[in-house]
């Protein structure tokens, strides 16, 4: 029997044990066929139905309008940083990024090779507690598009509304908070996310752009950096990471089986909450820094009064079976990421085990 364990990475993350286990039935053997799913050609028919069919379940659990590609590539999140830029600057010269934390700023850095970039709003100087209110960016027309993270998952911080940017196309790193919550999609020119935290394995990157977005790549940048490439050949411009595509197929199925979108943020939520209540009630002992408005229902880090008793909590935790509950290197403490693959059990699992440690140091 293997021990019960509750798994609580920031990425990759947990994934529905259902799914997994589905896909250690078939390995050796893929619906019968005889042979593995990891041994199929891209462009063996079988295959290519995989991936219409995980577009289309995209389309759907998104509710993607016609007019966007919904594309799918390598080269996780980062590879989107250059990729954008690269794509969307067109004859412009600045870009808006809304400064928030540590994934918009490794976003802004390496948008810097290709352009000016504007802050339209700085809340990562002042610490990243909070995210900024609509009233407080300021758009420049002159920008070839808007840039945000949806979730910043160092720092726990998710936006509460759809940043409104007028006609300058608005983008999205929605790398760890797509398929969580509803998103306006049509309020974005651009939505990218890698697919090691909602739905599956690094080395897949989904990226929804709206189709007039896509084109204006300079000819001399490679042309596997060009949307176009993969627009023109329904993302099989070379060889797709065939196995990340399949075990999302299989989670975006188990996803509308769980009643789609909606309902897993209902989850999501009621997750979340039972976290952060937690933390709130602890009176000091356990603490979270983010303004209540954008705590993210993804990932909440938290630090404990005594930070000396941060060892024994990862070990007592690990005990318990709560694990990788390490905060990231760059801010220090703990952290639980909730996924959608997390269920409340887990999520009160942890909430117990907090009760019982705090009573212990307290
Ligand atoms: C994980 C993550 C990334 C980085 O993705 P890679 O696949 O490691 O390149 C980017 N943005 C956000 C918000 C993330 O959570």
């Amino acid at each position: 029997m293997m021990k019960a364990v509750y798994n609580f990475a920031s990425g990759p993350a947990i994934l529905p044990r259902e799914v997994m286990q589905a896909v250690q039935a078939e390995l050796l053997d893929w619906g019968g066929r005889g042979y593995s799913v990891l041994e199929t050609s891209h462009r063996w028919p079988d295959f290519m139905q995989i991936m219409a069919e995980t577009e289309q379940l995209l389309r759907e659990l998104l509710s993607v309008p016609d007019n966007y590609h919904v594309l799918f590539m390598q080269g996780g999140g980062t590879q989107q940083f250059a990729m954008v830029p690269l794509n969307l600057l067109g004859d412009k010269k600045q870009i808006d990024v809304i400064m928030s934390g540590y994934w918009t700023d490794k976003a802004a850095q390496e948008a810097r090779r290709y352009g000016a970039v504007r802050l339209a709003a700085d809340t990562l100087s002042e610490g990243a507690t909070r995210l900024p209110d609509q009233a407080q960016l300021d758009i420049s027309p002159q920008s070839a598009y808007v840039y945000y993270c949806a979730n910043e998952t160092i720092h726990g911080l998710e936006y509460d509304y759809v940043p409104q940017s007028g006609a300058v196309p608005l983008v999205a790193d929605a790398s760890s908070n797509l398929l969580s919550r509803a998103m306006d999609v049509a309020a974005h020119g651009l939505i990218f996310a890698c697919a090691q935290k909602n739905f599956g394995l690094p080395g897949l990157t989904v990226v929804v752009v709206r189709k007039d977005l896509v084109g204006r790549c300079a000819p001399h940048w490679p042309a596997i950096l060009n949307y176009q490439s993969y627009a023109d050949t329904h993302s099989l411009w070379n060889t797709p990471v065939t196995f990340a595509i399949y075990l999302a197929h299989r989670i975006l199925k188990w996803l509308k089986d769980q009643g789609g979108v909606a309902a897993i943020e209902q989850r999501n939520i009621e997750k979340a909450a039972l976290l952060y209540r937690a933390i709130d009630e602890s009176e000091g002992f356990y603490a979270n820094r983010i303004a209540p408005r954008f705590r993210s229902r993804m990932n909440a880090p938290f630090s404990l009064r005594n930070p000396a008793l941060e060892a024994d909590f990862l070990a007592s935790a690990q005990e318990a079976g709560l694990v990788q509950l390490q905060g990231h290197r760059s801010v220090g403490g703990l952290r639980a990421s909730m996924y959608n693959a997390m269920p409340l059990a887990g999520v009160q699992a942890l909430v117990d085990f907090m009760h019982l440690f705090m009573h212990r140091h307290g």
